[in-house]
């Protein structure tokens, strides 16, 4: 079954950019695929088509959603480079706010976003405020931020680039993990070869703007 798939997607900007495809992209459930490619060739853009949050200026965008409850977002969990976190409230409000504006009862909430904080290895954390925390530990709990929903996709856009190297080892180590645990479908934008092949199943190598696909390479991991 598929996940998400755009037939045809080119994305124009109103300056006249023409930021993207035509683009051919069809994501089956549970894979966990990297968009890899130069900068600036339309890797945010494909993102905010698929969660909806920009139109495309042709072609079609098609997402398949879960039976059940109907969040913001509309299953959609997005992380960014830059963590967003409010400044001026704990971890764990943070964590639980996309549940309390889907009008989520408090204590259900506050369960959801601890569960959610101790997936991301920050049980401890959920009291403390975000400028307390590590750069590595702010992107955490971006991450339990965008999981608190249970979102069908999880969309990535070079979430550890400004993150040193041993951190970014780490957080990687544990997305893995994640991923592997939750079995959810996560799209993944990356400068980094490294990252992208280490991480995905597949990766899909973007041309330079307007972004095209160059190569779609399935990486063959061995399981120990
Ligand atoms: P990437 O994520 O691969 O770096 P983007 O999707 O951010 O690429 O951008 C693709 C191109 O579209 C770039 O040339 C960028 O400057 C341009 N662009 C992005 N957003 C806008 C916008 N809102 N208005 C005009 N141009 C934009
Ligand atoms: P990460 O846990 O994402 O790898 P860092 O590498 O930046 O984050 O931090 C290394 C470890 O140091 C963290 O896992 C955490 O246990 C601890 N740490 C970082 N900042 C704090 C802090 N403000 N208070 C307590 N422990 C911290």
């Amino acid at each position: 079954a598929l996940a998400a798939s755009l037939r045809g997607v080119t994305k124009a900007y109103d300056n006249g950019v023409m930021a993207l495809g035509p683009l051919d992209l069809a994501v089956r459930k549970g894979e966990f695929i990297s968009l890899l490619g130069p900068s600036g060739c339309g890797k945010s853009t494909a993102l905010r088509l698929i969660a909806e949050l920009s139109a495309p200026s042709s072609g079609t965008v098609r997402v398949a959603r879960h039976e059940g409850e109907v969040l913001p977002g509309h299953g959609i969990g997005f992380v960014f480079q830059e963590p967003t976190l409010m400044p001026w409230t704990s971890v764990r409000e943070n964590v639980r706010l996309p549940l309390r504006l889907a009008g989520v009862a408090k204590a259900e909430a506050r369960a959801r976003a601890d569960e959610a904080l101790a997936s991301v290895g920050l049980a401890d954390f959920a009291d403390a405020f975000p400028r307390e925390l590590s750069g590595g530990m702010k992107m955490r709990v971006s991450l339990a931020r965008a999981l608190v929903t249970d979102p069908d996709i999880l969309l990535m856009d070079e979430p550890f680039a400004a993150l040193d190297e041993i951190t970014r080892f780490r957080l990687n180590n544990d997305l893995l993990a994640l991923w592997r645990a939750l079995g959810k479908t996560v799209i993944f934008v990356t400068h980094s070869v490294f990252e992208s092949v280490y991480l995905s199943q597949r990766v899909v190598v973007m041309t330079a703007r307007p972004g095209r696909i160059q190569a779609d390479i399935r990486i063959e991991t061995v399981e120990p």
